[in-house]
């Protein structure tokens, strides 16, 4: 664009050459991006980091990153040092959706645009979320359990009650399983949510569920692989793993394991690193002033934020080797590792 003067630099390094792109916008600066992150304690979010670090060298964006340890104060406090350093746009997944909208208000004052990367910022005059399709998600992860089990008794988990995404892929998969409910054929012996996303408290909760219900559990709704790793070793400890089906999502790599092991029924291939690529991209976009194109709306409670939305894969058993060992995601042998 007519805003924006580029800089080729090419240099090389042990015989291989490479080029890379330096944005400077209209005042000749470089265009720089603020990042927070909340936790790297899911495989999601080291996904993520790595992939808006390579993202930004490929674009040529300078950016500023700092994640938090699943605490909401001290992202806030992150946040506000970012702004400090005269960021051009912010990226911000927050660890707790409600509380990061001042986050956003703090930025408008200092003239930036927010971006809500995977988790949603609520009650706020938020700028741009892009995710992936976490209702599809849920929609996918109930869809599978009534299919497959839509007789029996239910365990029912929602991830952490700080995070958005929780409650979505709650309601989406219950779209499915309610019905079901209705008719009789199938009881919800609890439904509980996971503090923090936590695989040690999903593997309590569900301790404390086998034993109230004597093992008479059929299909457990896991609402990520991590707890689901939690929840699946509860079940091993009963000599129940294999017999009663479980949910998750994320691609994570002791997921696939655990489906060819025949202990976890699913996952959902959510690649981060094109999500990062598109972030990057877009928050470069906004920096030069250019239009954003979007197709979805999400309700934050105080408007309908504008939204950019990732298709998400349901993975199992029968097709787990054309998604992740064909696509190049997996290597055969880390997959069938423990066959
Ligand atoms: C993300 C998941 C992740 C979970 C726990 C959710 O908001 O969408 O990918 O597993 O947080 O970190």
């Amino acid at each position: 664009s007519s805003m924006t003067r580029r800089l080729f630099v090419r240099f090389s390094s042990m015989g291989i050459a490479f080029s890379s792109l330096l944005s400077i916008n209209a005042f000749g600066n470089e265009i720089r991006v603020g990042i927070s992150l909340p936790t790297q304690r899911d495989v999601a979010w080291v996904r993520y980091k790595q992939g808006l670090e390579t993202a930004a060298k490929k674009l040529g964006v300078k950016i500023l990153m700092q994640v938090s340890d699943q605490d909401a104060s001290v992202q806030a406090a992150q946040v506000e040092n970012l702004l400090s350093q005269k960021v051009n746009v912010l990226i911000i997944a927050p660890q707790d959706a409600a509380a990061a909208g001042t986050l956003i208000d703090k930025a408008h004052k200092a003239g930036i645009k927010v971006i809500s990367l995977d988790r949603l910022i609520l009650n706020s005059d938020l700028d741009l979320y892009i995710s992936f399709d976490n209702s599809k998600i849920g929609e996918l992860q109930g869809q599978y359990l009534a299919k497959n089990v839509p007789k029996g008794n239910y365990v029912v988990f929602l991830g952490a009650p700080t995070d958005n995404n929780s409650k979505i892929l709650h309601e989406a998969a219950m779209k499915h399983i309610e019905p079901l409910v209705k008719k009789g054929d199938v009881k919800i012996v609890m439904e509980q949510n996971i503090q923090d996303w936590q695989p040690s408290v999903a593997q309590r909760l569900m301790e404390n569920s086998l034993t109230a219900n004597k093992n008479n559990i059929n299909a457990v709704l896991a609402p990520n692989d991590n707890t689901a790793g939690g929840i699946i070793q509860a079940l091993a400890s009963q000599k129940l793993a294999g017999k009663v089906y479980v949910t998750g999502q994320d691609s994570e790599l002791t997921a696939a394991q655990r489906i060819i092991a025949g202990t976890q029924s699913m996952t959902i291939y959510k690649d981060q690193n094109k999500l990062s690529e598109l972030v990057i991209q877009t928050a470069k976009d906004i920096a030069e002033n250019k239009p954003i194109k979007t197709k979805f709306y999400s309700a934050n409670g105080k408007k309908n934020v504008p939204s950019i939305f990732m298709e998400p894969i349901i993975v199992d058993k029968y097709n787990i080797d054309k998604e992740f060992i064909e696509s190049g995601f997996f290597k055969k042998e880390d997959v069938y590792k423990f066959k």
